[in-house]
């Protein structure tokens, strides 16, 4: 790495031309970089996960106002070199705020756990309009009236389905037997699905009840599944379900996730 890319992300040490880029997508994190500038992580709809410094964005007179504010909709302007991963952002326009939405601490850790998964499942400069749209539609759940756990955990679900891990729930991967309809489902550590049978008692167990949650999620859109209520015992199975697997492919938990466990966990509206 060149010295300038560790100092402050700028492009003057080489003679290689920088391209200026137009996306728009949403703002994902922001970490501090250096003493006044902030990095910020954007899901954009032309080139996917896109890293790029916003300078000055720490001071209060920030161009970037609320656009890095987290699920902000925007349409940006960047410089990026091709050998580099890290941008600089010239304009940063807000199409939509999120800031009503995210004054609820529910929907806030709801949208900094989206936020965490698509960073963690996406790689960086890969458009991917199947995640986009996803986002757009679930986002726009937040405009009426939706049941926090069935929209959290409609687009977890499709985030893992759309990255490609999402296990196929037809057959036991460990003796090959097709589940019976009726069946539960036990996912091993490795995310695997497993018969009954093979599976042991440590396993997450997706029940039938479970079963039938993700089949009418696979087939519904955000606006309609966020308005059911799914019943507890088997919205607890497909939330430990989807931990399994999502900690068999990240091999750690997210941070963002036990926040807003514990927001679930407390009695609301005190
Ligand atoms: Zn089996």
């Amino acid at each position: 790495m060149d010295p300038a890319t560790i100092r402050d992300g700028s492009a003057v040490a080489t003679g290689r031309p920088m391209t200026l880029l137009l996306a728009e997508g949403f703002a994902l994190k922001t970490f501090p970089y250096a003493e006044a500038h902030r990095v910020c992580v954007f899901f954009t709809r032309q080139h996917g996960i896109v890293k790029a410094v916003a300078h000055g964005s720490r001071s209060l007179k920030s161009k970037f106002g609320s656009g890095l504010e987290l699920f902000s909709e925007i349409r940006m302007s960047y410089r990026e070199r091709e050998d580099r991963e890290l941008g600089q952002l010239v304009t940063c326009d807000v199409l939509k705020s999120r800031f009503d939405a995210a004054s609820d601490p529910v929907t806030a850790a709801m949208l900094s756990y989206w936020a965490e998964l698509v960073i963690e499942f996406f790689p960086p400069h890969q458009a991917n309009d199947a995640v986009y749209r996803l986002l757009t539609a679930s986002l726009a759940c937040l405009e009426q009236p939706f049941e926090p756990d069935s929209l959290f955990h409609y687009v977890e679900t499709w985030i893992v389905r759309l990255a490609g891990f999402f296990p196929d729930l037809k057959t036991c991967l460990t003796c090959g037997t097709p589940f019976a309809p009726d069946s539960d489902i036990r996912i091993a550590h490795d995310g695997s699905p497993e018969c009954v049978a093979c599976g042991g008692p440590a396993n997450a167990t997706i029940t039938t009840d479970a079963r039938r949650v993700y089949s009418k999620l696979a087939r519904t859109s955000p606006a309609e599944f966020s308005t059911l209520v799914i019943e507890p015992f088997a919205r607890e199975s497909l939330a430990e379900a989807n931990q399994r697997i999502i900690g068999a492919i990240l091999e750690r938990p997210l941070k963002s996730y036990s926040i807003w466990r514990q927001l679930r966990m407390e009695p609301h509206g005190l």
